[in-house]
């Protein structure tokens, strides 16, 4: 039935793996300034304070309680068994795609599992947490690493990509993002101009609710299990998928 699906997923799918997101009502900006953790400027002004703060969530990630859930799984499922090109773009900047298996991911706003040369941005992995230790391997003299992270002020990863893949699907599906962080929110408007199915699965009605052909509301780990079961038997979706 579809042939090309693009899959956004964001910080929803990751809070239902205990994660803390960063927008949510006790979300982390609530703890942090923006200005002073995710952007150019404050790294450039206290790098270890930006360190500090992306090692902390490195450490969550990595402490042993944080796990893929089924809403991954699915995601990993229908990779292996559909017959078309899937490409899932990922506002998550944890590794818990790629811990449940995917492969055809992109990371449009950086991983906390890497740092990056600001020299040649070439992007290294991170066996422990963040450090002026860790330095690059392609220059002389080897330069710190920065946080693989996109900050407020800089362009996300893989734009061309993603724009293509979007003008080319027929179907769009985005699993618990905001609809408040541009680009990506305006990635539905994209597929719908190009004719696609665009579907939305959110725990809430997220802020570009009404751009959305249908809605399904509830817990991605819930809903994204028998959407991928829709679409491997071949069925359209529809706003009740039973
Ligand atoms: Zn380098």
């Amino acid at each position: 039935m579809y042939r090309q699906i693009v899959i956004l997923t964001g910080a929803g799918i990751s809070a239902e793996s205990g994660l803390r997101t960063f927008r949510d009502q006790d979300g982390l900006w609530e703890e942090h300034k923006i200005e002073d953790v995710a952007t150019p400027e404050g790294y450039a002004r206290d790098p270890e304070l930006v360190d500090r703060f992306y090692n902390t969530r490195w450490s969550q990630l990595h402490g042993g309680d944080v796990e893929p859930n089924q809403g991954h799984n699915a995601l990993v499922r229908l990779e292996r068994e559909f017959d078309g090109e899937l490409l899932i773009v990922t506002q998550n900047i944890d590794d818990l795609h790629e811990r449940a298996g995917s492969h055809r991911l992109l990371h449009m706003h950086g991983e906390l599992s890497k740092g990056r040369c600001p020299r040649s941005r070439q992007t290294f992995l991170l066996k422990d947490p963040f450090g002026p230790e860790h330095t690059c391997t392609c220059c002389i003299p080897a330069q710190r690493l920065r946080p693989h992270v996109v900050w407020f002020g800089e362009m996300p990863i893989g734009l061309d990509r993603i724009q293509h893949a979007l003008d080319t699907c027929d179907l769009f599906i985005a699993i618990g993002t905001s609809g408040t962080v541009y680009p990506a929110a305006g990635f539905v408007d994209t597929a719908n101009h190009h004719g696609a199915q665009t579907v939305e699965v959110n725990l809430v009605e997220a802020d570009r609710h009404s751009q959305f052909q249908y809605h399904l509301q509830g817990k991605a780990s819930d809903i994204v299990p028998r959407l991928v079961d829709q679409i491997l038997s071949g069925n359209v979706i529809k706003d009740n998928i039973g």
